[in-house]
């Protein structure tokens, strides 16, 4: 082995120079090569002990001047892995014993030094092996530090247990990072673990073990666990089993990842899809539910069942006192005491979120109820499990009105995300408490008498047919009278107007407080009242003469002027004077046109009086004629821009050549051909007719409007609505043969869900729709703002008061507004003067028709106002 490369190396510590040169020789001999050096001083021993290459020591046992244990101990701490042989005369067994323990590595005795070159020869194998063998320890201290390294920064801890003892045998060092303890911690005792666990997940994640242990089910589940320093981690432990090569299980291997951030993600998701979900729902309500109340009930209803709020609220402040009472309150704040909350900031009840939300128009917020500063109530929110709370302003035209609170049981519930999205939500809600304000203020003016404040004629039909329908189901009678002012006319001319108002109001207070409420009385027009009482005609007669005298006996004093008033009155009487209010309405005025006629203070209806039930008949007769025969035909009234005076449109309208000469007012027949039914053939013919017209100019190549053809409550209500239009268009179906529709409000109120999807079809067809005579029904703004409807027509009642009357100035400006905020176009009807022209210009009304314009015309005088294409 050693005849090649290197030759030994070899120290020998020997005195006896020739027993040296034979120890040589003798390994030499035995084919070995050998460099060598002899010392007999611990100096020189030294000094070779540190040459570079040393191979093998050989060391005599006893000298005069060094001694052979000393060399051995010397070598052992200088060389430890240098082959130590003793080579002796004598060695005692003892010795011998000794020195192996010491380290030597062998022993020779002088005498028998054929054993040397073996001795060396073994000595040296083994001392290569073992340098072999601290190179692969080395090494493999070397992968294991390494791996401890990777193990300590990898972000996840690593963990396995032995089975079935389930004794924890590894933790990975990031058992720090994750739990806040040491590995060791957990070899020492073995419940850290289970402590560890947050106590609400515990027996979750144990039962997940208890599954994986035992019926080797997978366990992947996530968990918090509680670190020493109170902060909450959530986890994903996942764990397999390990089983023997016979299938038995010995242990299971985990790893346990912090996740805490990715839930946290997560949970901000589905809080934002929460809201979201929140919004679209309340955003359906805005558009279903019609009034105010409702409407916060909704909201509050929607905010705990679908956006799983603890609880919601809405306040309303108290413009005058500041003081915020609650519309709604629902989830787990619901029924529950409140300490008062006012708007005001010089109270402490304004020091809340509520207050501090209606003075800065902003969201207000506690995103931690136990610990942020200046929480009201916190007691009471805690031990309802509120641990955040927002507050969102709801404002009508600028100015905050209330609040719309939602209470979470996470804290830190409104981040930024969430509360822009609550925001906007808010606003749609105000958008919506905007809308219903103009709304109610419409309806307001639109039924009640601007100077009197009683109800006007149209809010007065309708209480007279509910009147009607209640006397009728109670088996009871009702009674109408209607009043007509005398002389009126000469106070307004003598006296001024104003000193004529002062005295219409002083009368409406006088029969309010005689008949007790204004409930049952109306002014109907200049001079007319109208009065509903519960009693039968002759229970009236009884009591009409002292009534009369408390309404018209005293003089009214107005500015030092003693006015004196009467009045003529028509009576009738239901079930005796007409089977509905409007036949006992038809009958009660021609009663007071016969007591005017015949001087009498007042009359009860008698049928005498009414000769025109058979005019009536008569007047049937020859429209089913007419409608038969065709005789009834269209004018034609010019619809124009606003701003540039073009003609943009056309309404047709019906007109009537009776036979005896005289064109007869649709006002008149159309309620008759509606009362017979006529009107579906009638109308027919109507959008037929326009139809055709519109494209016979067409193809003469005019620049032809399209014509809106007025359609009855009785046509639109028929199933076949749609497909009778399209049947009177004929093949005209395309961009709905050049007509729109125009209907009116009442119309629209029954079935609505109907007429949406009627209009639906029929917009599909092309035609476009108008709602006419806007603003003197009663259409909610939740029908308004469902229905596909393209124009709002105000009605002409309201344009004539345009420029006199305050109150019409405001209705026409808050229609306008409204038809903006639903996107719909406005045209006013009936505009006459120059004057109406410009205010409508100043309130953005997009279209105007009326007399100013042009009249109502025969086709052939309307064409030369058309342009050719
Ligand atoms: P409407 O739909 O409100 O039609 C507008 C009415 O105002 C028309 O009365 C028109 O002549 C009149 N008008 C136009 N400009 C002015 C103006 O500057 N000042 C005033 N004071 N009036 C103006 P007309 O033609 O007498 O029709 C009355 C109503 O009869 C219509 O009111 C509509 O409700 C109904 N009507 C007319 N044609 C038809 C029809 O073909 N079918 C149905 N179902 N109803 C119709
Ligand atoms: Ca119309
Ligand atoms: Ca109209």
């Amino acid at each position: 082995m050693t005849m090649s490369g290197d030759p030994i190396r070899v120290v020998l510590v020997e005195d006896n120079l020739a027993d040296a040169e034979l120890e040589v020789r003798e390994l030499k001999r035995a084919g070995l090569r050998v460099e060598h050096r002899v010392v007999d001083t611990e100096g020189d021993f030294r000094l070779a002990l540190a040459e570079s290459h040393l191979d093998v020591i050989l060391s005599d046992f006893s000298m005069p001047g060094f001694d052979g244990m000393a060399a051995l101990a010397l070598s052992r701490e200088l060389r430890p892995e240098t082959p130590f042989i003793f080579v002796s005369g004598t060695l005692g067994e003892d010795y011998a014993i000794r020195a192996l323990k010491n380290g030597a590595t062998d022993y020779v005795l002088k005498s028998n030094l054929v054993r040397l070159s073996a001795a060396v020869e073994r000595a040296l194998a083994d001392a290569k092996e073992r340098a072999e063998r601290r190179g692969v320890e080395a090494e493999l201290l070397g992968a294991r530090k390494r791996l401890a390294e990777i193990m300590n920064s990898l972000p996840d801890m690593y963990w396995s247990v032995e089975l079935p003892s389930e004794r924890i045998l590894y933790i990975s060092p990031n058992s720090a990072g994750i739990f806040g303890r040491a590995p060791e911690e957990f070899l020492r005792d073995a419940d850290l673990w289970n402590e560890a666990v947050h106590a609400e997940d515990r027996a979750r994640m144990l039962e997940a073990w208890k599954k994986l242990v035992l019926k080797d089910l997978p366990f992947d589940i996530e968990y918090r666990l509680v670190r020493p320093d109170g902060r909450i981690v959530w986890v994903n432990d996942r764990g397999h089993v390990v089983r023997s090569v016979a299938g038995v299980p010995e242990r299971v291997d985990g790893v346990v990842r912090d996740i805490t951030e990715q839930v946290e993600h997560r949970r901000r998701i589905a809080r934002l899809s929460r809201i979201r979900e929140l919004s679209s729902s309340i955003n359906q309500a805005l558009v279903r539910v019609r009034e105010r109340q409702g409407l916060f009930e909704e909201i509050c209803r929607i905010a705990v069942h679908v956006g799983r709020f603890k609880g919601a609220h809405v306040g309303l402040a108290d413009p005058q006192s500041g003081d915020v009472r609650w519309a709604c309150r629902t989830g787990v704040i619901r029924g529950q005491g409140e300490l008062p909350v006012s708007a005001r900031e010089d109270v402490e009840a304004g020091q809340g979120l509520v207050g501090r939300a209606l003075r800065s128009a902003q969201p207000q917020m506690w995103n931690d109820v136990e610990h942020d500063a200046g929480v009201r109530n916190r007691e009471h929110f805690l031990a309802l499990g509120i641990a955040a709370i927002g507050t969102f302003p709801l404002s009508v035209e600028g100015k905050p009105i209330g609040v719309f609170s939602l209470h979470a049981g996470e804290r830190e519930f409104f981040d930024q995300e969430e509360v822009a999205l609550l925001q906007e939500l808010a606003a749609n809600v105000s958008f919506a408490l905007e809308l219903m304000n103009k709304q109610e203020r419409i309806a307001y003016l639109a039924h009640h008498d601007a100077l009197t404040g009683l109800p006007n004629r149209v809010l007065f039909d309708e209480r007279l047919k509910q009147a009607v329908e209640d006397a009728r189901s109670a088996g009871r009678p009702v009674t109408l009278a209607l009043f007509d002012l005398e002389r009126f006319k000469g106070i307004n001319d003598a006296l001024g107007p104003h000193i004529g108002d002062r005295v219409l109001q002083a009368l409406a207070r006088r029969m309010e407080s005689t008949r007790g409420g204004i409930e049952r009385i109306a002014r109907l027009g200049g001079n007319v009242f109208a009065s509903i009482l519960p009693e039968s005609a002759d229970e009236l007669e009884r009591r009409l003469e002292p009534d009369l005298a408390r309404f018209f006996g005293p003089a009214f004093e107005v500015e030092g002027q003693e006015i004196r008033l009467s009045a003529k009155l028509g009576i009738a009487s239901f079930p005796r004077d007409g089977a509905d209010a409007a036949s006992l309405f038809r009958n009660a005025e021609a009663s007071l046109k016969h007591a005017k006629e015949t001087g009498e203070r007042f009359l009860f209806y008698a049928p005498h009086i009414n000769a025109r039930a058979a005019e009536q008949r008569e007047l049937e007769n020859r429209l089913r004629k007419a409608v038969e025969q065709r005789e009834l035909f269209l004018h034609y009234q010019p619809k124009l821009d606003l701003a540039s005076r073009k003609i943009v449109g056309l309404e047709a309208l019906m007109r009537w050549q009776a036979p005896e000469g005289g064109l007869v007012s649709p006002v008149k027949f159309i309620p008759v051909l509606e009362q017979t039914g006529l009107i579906l053939e009638a109308g027919r013919q109507a959008i037929a007719a326009a139809s055709l017209l519109y494209r016979s100019w067409q193809a003469r190549g005019l620049d032809a409007p399209r014509i809106a053809v007025n359609v009855s409550a009785l046509q639109l209500r028929r199933r076949s609505f749609v497909e009778d239009v399209r049947m009177a268009l004929g093949s005209a179906v395309a961009d709905g043969g050049g007509v729109d529709l125009e209907i009116t409000e009442s119309l629209l109120m029954s079935e609505v869900e109907e007429s949406i999807s009627k209009l639906r079809d029929l917009r599909t067809l092309g035609l476009r729709v108008a709602l006419d005579d806007f603003g003197t029904g009663y259409s909610s703004l939740a029908y308004l703002s469902k229905l596909p409807l393209d124009t709002l027509k105000i009605d002409r009642g309201f344009v004539r008061g345009l420029t006199a009357n305050a109150d019409d100035t405001s209705i026409v400006s808050t229609i306008i507004s409204l038809a903006q905020s639903l996107r719909l176009k406005v045209v006013a009807e009936g505009v006459e003067t120059e004057e109406q022209a410009q205010l409508l210009r100043l309130l953005r009304c997009d279209q105007v028709q009326g007399f100013l314009f042009s009249p109502p015309l025969p086709p052939e005088r309307l064409e030369a106002l058309l342009k050719p294409l």
